[in-house]
């Protein structure tokens, strides 16, 4: 892996700024510091209007485990990014929720796990997040959880920071969903920052991608890494000012 801020880096962000290029960014973790509950997550200021800049200058999607309209919510005041929920599975198409398969799922939940401290099931609409942070014995909880998952049907589990996350097997993933957007908006190359295990498959993303996480990790497609999540600020101011070299030269 090879730190993007660095000097040997430069020449691919140069690439990135002279390329009709979809900066992707995933939300939590990656825009928004992890925080102990889901709902306390919350943007910086800077990172806010560094990315409102970002998404008037490059085409840009975030892409989120979270729901599209929790997730317009925290990124209210950024004009002009295109927004995916649900880990690639709620765009702004309107596609029909899978109600029914979730509340099966839900049901089957509730009978096998209900006893469990620490556990709540979040419905996401397109996806159920059950999350075991406040969990007294986090590493029995998720073994239960996924044993608890392989009975479901038409499942795919998507593993997360604390959180086993259930989506149709059916629907796209995050690559899938980048895939999509790259190709629907003519870009020929993909930056994609994200910092966690449902990223991977969109790091793997075939073509030209500069696939980045946050944190440095052995086994992950991503070829580069920022040290921490708050570098994104760096890596976005980058991102203006290469497009914009007039703002590089004196005077
Ligand atoms: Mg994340």
């Amino acid at each position: 892996m090879q730190y993007l801020l660095s000097r040997a880096s430069h020449a691919i962000l140069l690439q990135l700024a002279q390329q009709r290029t979809l900066c992707a960014f995933d939300f939590d973790g990656t825009l928004s510091p992890i925080v102990e509950h889901p709902g306390q997550a919350v943007m910086g200021d800077q990172t806010r209007s560094l990315l409102g800049r970002v998404a008037a200058l490059y085409p840009c999607v975030i892409v989120s485990g979270r729901s599209r309209a929790d997730l317009l919510g925290k990124l209210r005041g950024v004009k002009g990014a295109r927004v995916i929920g649900n880990h690639g599975a709620e765009t702004e198409a309107a596609i029909p929720k899978p109600q029914r398969r979730l509340e099966q799922w839900k049901t089957s939940l509730e009978l096998e796990l209900g006893a469990l401290p620490g556990l709540w099931v979040e419905d996401k609409g397109f996806s159920l997040a059950v999350h075991y942070r406040q969990s007294p014995q986090k590493t029995e909880a998720r073994r239960r959880i996924l044993a608890a998952a392989r009975n479901l049907e038409q499942v795919r589990v998507v593993g997360g920071k604390q959180v086993v996350n259930l989506v149709v097997d059916r629907a796209p993933d995050k690559g899938a969903a980048l895939a999509a957007e790259r190709d629907r908006m003519g870009c020929n190359w993909v930056l994609f920052v994200g910092d966690d295990e449902n990223d991977e498959d969109a790091f793997a993303l075939d073509g030209n991608i500069v696939p980045v996480r946050i944190g440095r990790k052995q086994r992950s497609h991503a070829r580069y890494y920022l040290r921490t999540q708050a570098e994104i600020d760096k890596l976005l101011e980058l991102l203006v000012l290469l497009r914009m070299p007039s703002k590089l030269i004196p005077g």
